[in-house]
């Protein structure tokens, strides 16, 4: 598609953001893999639309307040640009746009009021932690609480964890493999260290050593989609001073965490820091993708067979292109089968704070994909990423609330749960 961009007006990423307006061709493939025109029919819902959109914004022929709905339904999950026959980087588009829009518009007080929210407690542990306290006490209102907050407080589980510290260094069992750096994610290490206790186990059970740096904080996710860039670099730096450079390889057991990771070579162009974060992301590895690539000790038979339902994480499947590689990980269990789902490329409505900031539209994604699950009778649900597990737990537990029909119950885990169970039988 031909532009008049004016490249020079839009600092760093310009140039990238200008390629992917250049290369659409406008043949429309990508529609029915978007979820939001999946759900609303409309062409500024898809991303075709949306690519026109940021077009006509930045080369100052809409005004920015047009497009701002259209870019704020978007997910960023990335189905579009797996399915895009161009190349179409639509991540190189959406990520810059969103830093230039937020800079040049105020948004109304009360989305100010839950982003600021969200910014100050979902990347801080110990605020966090003190924050779910709060709005667990705040549940039984939350019908008179205005919608961000309602859901909010939907996704704080009813069970939260008491807080649990991870060792700085943990060991390999029997001769060392590798050593590695474990990513261990602002939300998951509140809600569910248990996901990186179980990381470690099978890790060391595999010959790998940990290291958990201990200075390590958010890696800045949550920033770099809210077009918060001066965040998004400070949290992103603080990780490249504070990993150490002669591990093997940096760990991600959160795909959200893991796709952001990847980002940073991105978000350094043209900065001192850009050799290092190229550096540093070429060691970025999903924990399915890095156990499949090394001598994988034999995991013990299940006595009975075991019918799981795998979810893909979009910041997985399409923001990293792993796929496989869980699949196979979790194929490597004796007597463990995997159900095929409708619409498995869907996003479940999770997507980083989306389903704080859009409510309605995840509220929809995260029913129609527990209803997919469901459908094939899963005894369990797995996933790679803690926002999309928080996301199918919460569906889960509503659809359970409003029937009065008997109903499937299986757990929702991570699937380095699901392979740290196997080892130790406990499934
Ligand atoms: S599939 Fe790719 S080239 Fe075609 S309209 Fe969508 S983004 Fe543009
Ligand atoms: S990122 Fe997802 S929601 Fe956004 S345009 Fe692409 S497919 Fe649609």
């Amino acid at each position: 598609m031909k532009h008049n961009i004016p490249v020079q007006d839009y600092g760093q990423l310009a140039s990238e953001m200008a390629d992917a307006v250049s290369q659409c061709v406008h043949c429309g493939f990508c529609l029915p893999a978007c979820p939001t025109y999946n759900l609303l029919h409309q062409e500024m819902d898809s991303p075709r639309g949306r690519i026109i959109l940021m077009k006509s914004v930045l080369e100052r022929e809409i005004d920015l307040e047009e497009a701002v709905p259209y870019i704020d339904h978007c997910l960023g999950c990335l189905a579009c640009q797996t399915v895009c026959p161009s190349g179409v980087q639509y991540g190189n588009l959406l990520t810059p746009f969103k830093a230039y829009s937020e800079t040049v518009r105020r948004r109304p007080a009360e989305e100010r009021f839950s982003r600021w929210v969200t910014k100050e407690t979902l990347p801080k542990p110990a605020r966090f932690r003190l924050a779910t306290q709060v709005a667990k006490i705040s549940k039984p209102f939350a019908s008179i609480a205005p919608t961000r907050f309602q859901a909010m407080l939907d996704l704080v589980p009813e069970d939260i964890p008491g807080a649990e510290r991870l060792p700085s260094t943990f060991p390999a069992q029997g001769k060392r493999q590798a050593k590695v750096a474990l990513q261990v994610g602002c939300v998951q290490q509140v809600l569910a260290q248990k996901i990186n206790l179980a990381t470690l186990r099978v890790l060391s059970k595999n010959g790998i050593e940990v290291v958990i740096p201990s200075a390590q904080g958010c890696c800045g996710a949550l920033a770099l989609h809210t077009g918060d860039m001066d965040t998004a670099f400070n949290l992103a730096s603080n990780n490249l001073d504070n990993f150490p450079k002669d591990v093997d390889a940096i760990i991600s057991n959160a795909a959200g965490c893991g796709s952001a990771m990847h980002e940073y070579p991105q978000l350094f162009k043209g900065s001192k820091y850009e050799e290092l974060a190229s550096l540093f992301a070429e060691k970025v590895i999903d924990i399915s993708v890095f156990l499949t690539e090394i001598d994988l000790e034999p995991i013990p038979p299940l006595e009975n067979q075991l019918k799981i339902a795998y979810h893909d994480a979009c910041h997985l499947s399409h923001a990293q292109g792993v796929t496989r590689e869980p699949r196979e990980l979790l194929g490597k269990v004796p007597n463990l089968s995997l159900l095929p789902i409708n619409e498995e490329d869907l996003c479940c409505g999770s997507a980083g704070s989306y389903n704080l900031e859009q409510p309605v539209i995840a509220q929809q994604l995260g029913q129609r994909k527990i209803h997919n699950i469901l459908d094939v009778e899963p005894e369990i649900i797995v996933t790679g990423n803690i926002g999309c597990l928080i996301q199918l737990q919460n569906h889960l537990n509503q659809k359970l609330q409003n029937t009065d029909e008997p109903q499937l119950n299986p757990p929702v885990m991570h699937t380095i749960e699901l392979i740290d169970q196997a080892y130790r039988n406990e499934l």
